[in-house]
């Protein structure tokens, strides 16, 4: 980040801006919306300018910006579109100790200007460095449409009272007083009654809260999704967003962890295969724990929390606390990994049923139905199966399959790390596929499909080939 966002107090400063034509009429346009009182120089204005002195909301000189000019001004503007009276203008500025910008010239400003969205008092400021004025304005664009008009008149109302507010206990409750009034009360109330109608129902609801009893906590148990950020549901993002509290298991990718507000607790309760670990007996207390002392906790879960999720522990013993909860379903990984390479888990006359099995249990090397698992299905093959927790029990488990007459040629798709940018495929067959993982470097976690290979076409784009083998 070459420039720091800050916003600056313009409140009885001066601005200066030197030149009076296009380029000067667009910054004036910004300026214009600040308590600054703003002096315009350069002889011949363009007529806008013109009009804004006339109605007093600017002054102009009608001559070159000379030295004292700039004495005590805030901010000094080159608009002259012309690079040595610019130039002048800067060393203008710089001598009485002014931040200068000249126009379009990022390399001679102290500062730039950034796109604005205007809320009054709330302003959202967008930069891209220069880098990339079309990408400022689309997010400008989103942003003003995201933002309702009324939301200055709501946000001004609101700072008017903040220290009404302060009666309520600094924390969640006074948070979730202000949530409350800028997500549903205050945009309904003063569109139905306007401003005088919003006062009155900020009244209400602070006697409501006051009044309200300590806030019982709850629990949301996320699922997270493959890695993915744009994988979450919208329901994941909300409670995410509203949650005190983040639990969080090793799998759920940063991007993801960064949508939490900055003020909440993060706390990973990471497993680690054969690694330190969290016991689940202490990540149930550890989340009853925070409920318990009236916190919004969001338990994120990679992939979706009832697939080997130990989401029944969690439940029973929120049960037995007596503690709310509620479950938002993600996409597990397997799905994902599904779409990676472009194949379904079931399709009609291949296969009716879908099996997910885990490489690993409590016990280690999970045990199956092999016998079931390596008969073959519709039309010669095995029945397809996603099998999660596999990559170190790769040797077992394509040792029972084939123990149990699977053929050595039965397609094996392995994905790691799902939807992140660091995702690999590789496509073997049983009695390889311990070797090709090891090959192929699979270490991250990963679903192993039996029975399944990535889609014709993908598999000649992105796959290089190898015998058998292919990886990305
Ligand atoms: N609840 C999760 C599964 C948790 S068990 C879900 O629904 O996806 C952990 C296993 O999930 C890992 O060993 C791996 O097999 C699989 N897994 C989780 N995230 C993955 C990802 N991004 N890519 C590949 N496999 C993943």
């Amino acid at each position: 980040m070459r420039h720091f966002p800050v916003f600056r107090e313009l409140r009885g400063r001066r601005v200066v801006v030197s030149g009076a034509g296009e380029a000067a009429v667009a910054k004036l346009r910004l300026l214009l919306k600040t308590e600054a009182t703003v002096i315009v120089y350069g002889p011949d204005p363009h007529a806008q300018i013109r009009r804004w002195a006339d109605e007093g909301r600017l002054i102009h000189m009608p001559r070159p910006v000379d030295h004292g000019d700039a004495l005590c001004a805030a901010l000094v503007y080159g608009a002259n579109e012309e690079a040595q009276e610019d130039a002048r203008a800067a060393r203008i500025g710089h001598a009485a100790g002014a931040l200068v910008n000249i126009v379009d010239n990022l390399d001679d400003s102290d500062f730039i200007t950034p796109a604005i969205v205007d809320r009054d008092p709330v302003t959202v400021a967008i930069g891209t460095e220069g880098a990339a004025p079309v990408l400022a304005r689309r997010i400008k664009a989103e942003t003003e449409e995201r933002l309702a008009p009324s939301l200055g008149t709501l946000a001004r109302i609101g700072q008017g009272f903040r220290e009404a507010a302060n009666a309520l206990p600094h924390g969640r409750i006074r948070r979730r007083f202000w949530s409350r009034y800028y997500d549903e009360i205050g945009p309904r109330v003063l569109a139905e009654g306007g401003e005088e109608a919003v006062h009155a129902a900020l009244d209400a609801l602070l006697v409501q809260m006051l009044g309200e009893d300590r806030e019982n906590g709850h629990v949301a148990l996320i699922g997270a999704g493959p890695g993915d950020p744009e994988l979450l549901t919208l329901k994941a993002r909300k409670a995410l967003h509203e949650a005190d509290v983040v639990i969080h298991d090793r799998l759920v990718s940063p991007e993801i962890l960064e949508l939490a507000r900055r003020e909440a607790i993060v706390i990973e309760v990471g497993k680690t295969p054969n690694g330190p670990s969290w016991k689940q007996a202490d990540i149930d207390a550890l989340i009853v724990e925070h409920a318990a002392q009236g916190a919004h906790v969001a338990r994120l879960k990679s992939g979706d929390p009832v697939v080997f999720g130990r989401l029944d522990e969690e439940m029973d013993a929120l049960d037995a606390a007596g503690i709310s909860f509620t479950i938002v379903p993600g996409i597990t990984a397997a799905s994902a990994a599904a779409a990676s390479i472009g194949v379904s888990w079931t399709k009609r006359g291949r296969n009716a049923a879908f099996r997910l099995l885990t490489g690993h249990d409590i016990a280690g090397f999970a045990d199956h139905d092999w016998r079931s698992l390596a008969q073959p299905g519709h039309g010669g093959a095995v029945q397809p199966a996603a099998i999660y927790m596999g990559v170190r029990a790769a040797r077992f488990l394509a040792g029972r399959m084939l123990m149990h007459g699977a053929s050595a040629e039965t397609p094996v798709t392995a994905i790691e790390n799902v939807s992140r940018s660091d995702q690999k495929i590789v496509a073997t067959t049983l009695d390889r596929l311990p070797d090709a993982l090891t090959e192929a470097g699979i270490t991250g976690p990963a679903i192993l499909f039996l029975g399944l290979s990535p889609r014709q076409a993908m598999e000649a784009s992105d796959l290089i080939d190898m015998p058998a083998t292919g990886v990305v």
